[in-house]
């Protein structure tokens, strides 16, 4: 059995190739909520859903979000009323007291409808109706995870981080505080971050899924630290649980050269080296790491080495059966080939 930690984008790349080294059944998956926002009313949870859409083998793997070929009417028909009433075409984050009203998971990062600011899809919105419909019935986010997986065909087990609300909000230097999807969405990672707040974590709790999941040995596939192994980290008991099992993480970096995203913004913006030095300064209970043949980096763990760039599925099993090697040796005791030598 082996657990992958999921964002939207390097993890659901890497698990192209994962059930290709482990048997599809022996693999589970926690995905990241810290993203998730509801708007107009129906919650969309961006790295679930990647992992949910890949899967299912519907996923646009151009984006790395959304339905492949999806339309877009409705999306586009708000925009067009937005634009009919005259009302600022941005995101309308609803007021604080309208935060912490409504269904619970849904706190702190509730947008109204007008003016949609994220692109969601005609098929995609009907997983997030479906999503809120089960909710609003009662069943937890896991329950409804579950049950979407399924629906999708899924092979492997998925499961959000958590069933209470943990929203990844940024603060900037110029003192705002945006949610993360309108910091990086609506103005493209623009402003300079001064901090990140997982608002919610402290009282949030591990899931028994969760908590299953997490006494196996742990990948970190190529993920944002920041902002999708934050959140997760942010949950009291799942630190804890990663220094218990053996956890192997992959850059996504280069040395300092960050593959796509805004990993080394917000890596820089709260403090940490923007490297693959700092990933693993932000991960002190993984044992190992994947980092790329051409990394420069030096660290004091077990280190495997291999292509770590990931564009189809050939590239994703090379960087599994890294990913195995390296649990394999962590589960030995046995030296790698970095051993010793720290971090420079
Ligand atoms: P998000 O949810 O889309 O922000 O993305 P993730 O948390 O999944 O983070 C994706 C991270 O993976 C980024 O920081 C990229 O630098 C990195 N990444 C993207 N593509 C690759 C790849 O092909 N190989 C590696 N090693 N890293 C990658």
């Amino acid at each position: 059995m082996v657990t992958f930690l999921a964002g939207g984008t390097g993890t659901p790349k890497l698990l192209d190739g994962a059930t290709r080294v482990w048997d599809a059944g022996d693999v589970s998956v926690v995905a990241n909520t810290g993203d998730d926002v509801e708007l107009g009313g129906h919650l969309v949870c961006p790295d679930v859903d990647t992992v949910l859409f890949a899967g299912g083998d519907v996923l646009d793997r151009e984006t790395w979000w959304g339905i492949d070929g999806d339309t877009t009417e409705t999306h586009g028909e708000l925009r067009r009323l937005a634009d009919e009433i005259a009302v600022d075409s941005g995101p309308r984050y609803l007021d604080d007291e309208a935060q912490t009203a409504g269904r619970a998971i849904a706190r702190w990062r509730r947008f109204s409808a007008v003016g949609e600011f994220m692109e969601i899809g005609d098929r995609d919105r009907a997983v997030h109706l479906t999503r809120t419909g089960l909710l609003d019935e009662g069943r937890t986010l896991t329950e409804v995870t579950r049950t979407l997986a399924d629906a999708f065909g899924l092979d492997v087990d998925l499961s959000p981080m958590s069933d209470d609300p943990v929203a990844t909000l940024i603060h900037t230097e110029a003192g705002e505080t945006l949610h993360f999807q309108e910091y990086w969405v609506a103005r493209r990672g623009e402003p300079p971050v001064a901090d990140v707040e997982f608002r919610g974590a402290e009282a949030a709790a591990l899931t028994d899924a969760v908590r299953t999941a997490l006494a196996d040995p742990v990948v970190i596939g190529p993920s944002n630290p920041v902002t999708s192994i934050g959140p997760m980290l942010a949950v009291p008991g799942f630190e804890r649980a990663l220094r218990e099992t053996p956890v192997v993480a992959v850059s996504p970096f280069v040395g300092d050269e960050v593959f796509s995203g805004p990993a080394a913004d917000l890596m820089a913006g709260t403090g940490a080296e923007p490297s693959t030095a700092g990933v693993a300064e932000s991960y002190p209970f993984a044992d190992a790491f994947v980092l790329d043949d051409d990394d420069p980096t030096r660290l004091d763990r077990r280190v495997e080495r291999t292509d770590t760039r990931i564009d189809d599925a050939d590239d994703a099993e090379r960087v599994a059966r890294a990913c195995e090697r390296a649990l394999a040796a962590v589960d030995s005791g046995g030296l790698g080939p970095d051993d010793g030598e720290v971090t420079g």
